[in-house]
């Protein structure tokens, strides 16, 4: 299939650009480049610099590229950012993904795939979490992404645009090529690993007094390879709905602490902070669903495996990207 990708420059659409291609599809990846990195855009992908904020742009660009499904990472992802920043979080990640879906209408897109997230569920009732629990997100970035959800739910009804929205629980580990490199870091694997590397001399903990066995908030780490197969599933026609995208193995901070420190072999000092603002206790997917309507099976479904490649990619550049 022709696929256009946006956000394909950043961490999870870079590997999911690179896993389309390993599978045969054409890939087109449009990005602006604020998050993302054009060394990060595999170079088998046709490479589109321009902001969703420009209608007319981006709908040329989807009629252009004749795309058959339309991927769609691009959106800013910040829990934090987005309680200090609201208008950034609601004007990017709903009105510029407005630009997107209005274009994959007007181009016949016949599939759209959507990044949607864990947060858009805020505090769960019980977990493991399925998909029918409410949405009560308590950030601006959960809202956001559930504003998109409700938007794809009535472009399906009224303009039959078939969609599947993931609901990513944390996304982590690395491909051989491709990693994470946020110009501004505020995810745990990767700030953690910054110790070891000699970039930092230690790592903070957000919140020691939740109501967890450690006190420290639990999440469930997903490997970034296992969420790009899940967007190649999502392909085919017929295929439709939201999904969850977790291991269904919860981890607080210090258990993921402890992994890393396994992995690079030395240890990793801690300093206790208060609490992150938005952050929910305890978050762990059942990605039954997926398992079941998708045939989707994590191929690394370990946090030691996901910590690895995430170390392994760091190593290999400790740098980050060039650009
Ligand atoms: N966290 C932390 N120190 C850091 C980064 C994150 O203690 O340097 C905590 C954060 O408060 C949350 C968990 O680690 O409880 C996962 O945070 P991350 O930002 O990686 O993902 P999120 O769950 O917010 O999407």
């Amino acid at each position: 299939m022709k696929v256009f990708v946006t956000g394909g420059a950043g961490y999870i659409g870079s590997v999911c650009v690179e896993e389309l291609l390993n599978a045969g599809h054409d890939v087109t990846v449009f990005d602006n480049l604020t998050e993302g990195h054009r060394s990060a855009v595999d170079k088998r992908a046709v490479f589109v610099l321009a902001r969703a904020s420009d209608v007319e742009t981006i709908t040329a660009a989807v009629r252009h590229a004749k795309a058959d499904a339309v991927v769609h990472f691009a959106a800013n992802a910040q829990v934090g950012e987005s309680m200090t920043n609201p208008g950034k979080y609601f004007r990017n990640n709903v009105c510029n993904g407005l630009n997107l879906l209005d274009a994959a209408v007007a181009a016949g897109v016949k599939k759209f795939v959507f990044s949607s997230t864990c947060a858009t569920y805020g505090p769960p009732d019980r977990v493991p979490m399925t998909e029918d629990l409410p949405q009560r997100p308590i950030n601006p970035y959960g809202e956001s992404k559930l504003m998109f959800e409700k938007m794809l739910h009535w472009y399906r009804q009224i303009h039959g645009l078939e969609f599947v929205a993931f609901r990513y629980f944390n996304a982590a580990g690395a491909s051989e090529k491709f990693g994470e490199h946020h110009r501004v870091e505020t995810h745990l694997i990767p700030n953690i690993l910054q110790v070891p590397l000699g970039r930092a001399d230690h790592v903070e903990i957000f919140g020691t007094d939740y109501p967890t066995p450690d006190g420290t908030c639990i999440r469930d780490y997903i490997h970034i390879i296992d969420l790009a197969q899940a967007h190649i599933l999502a392909l085919p026609a017929g295929r439709q709905g939201f999904y969850n995208l977790g291991n269904g193995d919860g981890y607080s901070v210090r258990q993921v602490i402890h992994v890393c420190e396994k992995t690079v072999g030395r240890p990793i000092p801690t300093v206790e902070k208060p609490r992150r603002a938005g952050d929910p206790p305890k978050l762990v997917a059942s990605a039954e669903k997926a398992a079941h309507e998708l045939g989707w099976k994590p191929r690394y479904p370990k946090l030691e495996q996901i910590v690895a490649h995430a170390w392994r990619w760091h190593q290999a550049h400790p740098d980050g990207y060039p650009d």
